[in-house]
């Protein structure tokens, strides 16, 4: 079993350790340390990248013995290491799986919906919550609260807790393990056994936004960002905005009443546009039917055109 330095410190960034296994998953080496900092893939978050004795992680995960295997890009030889974790990609994952559990939280609150599952990708963030009926309104509601907890900054803090301890605790919902638990707790706010990696208050998940939901089933898959991920999204979106508004002239909060109008006035345009087309095509069929010859009794008509539709064509020759 390998000590998880992530469940004492999260900020844990550098550490030594010894290899107590060496192993290979496929083409890449492994090593098993006796402790680690680094996080492997389980509940929702993906694993830490970085390096042991500079030679790059390429992917944590945890053994059927509760060992974390570190598979790594190339050999290291001796017996001590020193590892160093990606940090940005760590506190990015850090800030998600946080705002996760206070989002979580404001669901069961507002709506009694309970979190299924959670997903953690590159740049995306999700969690489905069951749920009969969801509307942008609520959406509102609980961003707001959930972001009060971030507002209030209130602390984060990790700890085990007994089986009989855990009784006492309003857990979100009943850990998937037996005996003692790692019970994450917003203070006063959420409790849930959860052996992730966290902030240390609330404050530091910075911003949580709801993007967008999505039926599937009797659940809705809620796409929401926190932190970093919230302010790179707010800000290609402030930019595309901004460029939109210059382009058509109009301050930015009045692009959607002017895209309505710019559309509605296309839709028009294209009516008349079709009108018109039938008119002149009225015309130069009676101007083709003038310069008819008679063959065998039948009128006929000889034309090439090189630059028409079929369509028009048919619509020509009727
Ligand atoms: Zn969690």
């Amino acid at each position: 079993m390998t000590e998880r330095l992530f469940f004492e410190d999260a900020y844990c960034r550098e550490f030594s350790a010894m290899v107590t296994g060496r192993t290979r998953v496929g083409k890449s080496p492994g090593v098993i340390l006796d402790r680690t900092a680094f996080y492997p893939t389980s509940g929702g978050q993906p694993n830490d990248l970085g390096v042991l004795n500079g030679v790059p992680v390429l992917d944590v995960v945890e053994g059927e013995s509760g060992e974390i295997i570190h598979l790594l890009a190339g050999e290291i030889e001796g017996s001590s290491v020193t590892g160093i974790i990606d940090w940005p990609r760590r506190f990015d994952h850090m800030q998600q799986h946080s705002g996760q559990h206070i989002l979580s939280q404001c669901f069961e609150r507002a709506l009694n919906a309970a979190t299924v599952s959670f997903h953690l990708g590159l740049d995306f963030s999700t969690i489905d919550v069951s749920l009969a009926a969801f509307i942008e309104e609520k959406a509102t509601d609980i961003e707001t609260m959930a972001n009060a907890a971030v507002f209030e900054n209130r602390g984060i803090r990790a700890y085990f807790v007994n089986e009989a301890q855990l009784l006492a605790l309003p857990l979100r919902k009943p850990p998937k393990v037996a005996g003692a638990i790692r019970i994450v707790e917003v203070d006063g706010f959420d409790f849930s056994a959860c052996g992730g990696t966290h902030c240390r208050a609330a404050g530091e998940i910075g911003l949580i936004k709801v993007r967008k939901w999505e039926r599937r089933g009797d659940t809705f898959r809620i796409d929401f960002l926190c932190g970093n991920r919230a302010l790179k999204d707010y800000r290609w979106k402030n930019s595309t905005l901004n460029s939109l508004a210059m382009a058509l002239s109009v301050k930015d909060r009045e692009l959607g009443e002017t895209v309505s109008r710019l559309l509605a006035e296309g839709r028009e345009a294209q009516q008349q546009l079709s009108y018109l087309k039938e008119k002149l095509l009225d015309y130069e069929a009676a101007e083709l039917d003038s310069q008819a010859q008679s063959l065998g009794g039948m009128r006929v008509v000889r034309q090439v055109f090189s630059q028409r539709s079929s369509e028009e064509i048919r619509r020509l020759a009727v």
